[in-house]
């Protein structure tokens, strides 16, 4: 009995130290994007911040333990706080740290619907870290002389899909509806589909130019080019996995076939070949 204590205390241990770790030598860098707007890079999806004297909107914000490196790395470009947040949508490395910038920076956390009732239904629920301005078809925010659109996809990465569009900069920030050289997750469970995604990409395409600047939610600063290639990869790889399927491969058979040589470098850790193809035979 005392040994199984032991052994509980210790993988505790293990499982805090090494979350933390995880976190203590990631750094939060900064990628110019425009005049007043920046990426930032750390853990998680990718940040977009539009700053000036009106004050800070920030879209996404990682994880908890990386509030504090975050708001440091804000305060080295400019001295207003952090007013509004936008969550692209639930997941936690994009939702994590609303609780810190609710509480610590007074922030105003915005979000669609569907965000704040996934993270609200999520096992360990904060109140805390639920938006607290919710919208459906979007919402427009005006400052620092510009004109920022947030609108709302229906089911593509999730049911509650945003992308923020700053009209004056000529700069998107596209949420996870873009994973910029890799494959992307598509959530299935949490209301996401392959076809939607499609959809989703096809429509902020048919709005963009070839001088918009787009923050994918993962991966470097990206332009029309890099996401046009997204959707080659993605109508590429399902027509391939769906011709397949119909000719009566099993998902087995069709992951030891795999995909063309092509789209090798697309797999990365979370999303590999065998999983984005698991995605596409669903
Ligand atoms: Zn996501």
């Amino acid at each position: 009995m005392i040994r199984i204590f032991f052994t509980l205390i210790l993988s505790l241990v293990a499982f805090f130290g090494s979350t933390q770790d995880r976190f203590a030598d990631v750094e939060v860098k900064v990628i110019p994007v425009s005049a007043n707007i920046f990426m930032l890079t750390g853990a998680g999806g990718n940040i977009g911040i539009l700053v000036g004297k009106d004050g800070v909107l920030m879209i996404d914000d990682q994880y908890l333990p990386l509030a504090k490196k975050i708001t440091d790395t804000i305060a080295s470009i400019t001295d207003t706080d952090i007013r509004f947040v936008v969550n692209t949508h639930y997941h936690g490395d994009h939702t994590g740290s609303n609780s810190f910038f609710a509480s610590e920076h007074g922030s105003t956390i915005f979000a669609h619907e569907n965000v704040r009732i996934r993270l609200a239904n999520a096992e360990d629920a904060e109140p805390s870290i639920l938006p607290v301005v919710t919208y459906n078809e979007g919402v427009k925010f005006h400052l620092n002389e510009e004109t920022v659109h947030v609108f709302h996809l229906p089911n593509a990465h999730t049911d509650g899909d945003s992308v923020i569009w700053f009209e004056k900069a000529n700069v998107l920030h596209a949420g996870d509806l873009f994973f910029n050289k890799m494959f992307p997750y598509v959530d299935l469970g949490g209301g996401g589909n392959v076809q939607g995604y499609m959809d989703a990409i096809a429509f902020i395409l048919g709005k963009v130019d070839d001088n918009t600047k787009i923050i994918p939610g993962h991966g470097e600063l990206a332009n029309k080019g890099d996401y046009e290639r997204v959707l080659e990869m993605i109508s590429d790889t399902y027509k391939y996995v769906q011709s397949k399927k119909s000719e009566g491969m099993s998902e087995q058979q069709i992951i030891e076939a795999g995909l063309d040589k092509k789209w090798d470098d697309w797999s990365w850790r979370f999303i590999t070949t065998e999983r984005w193809i698991k995605t596409l035979f669903q």
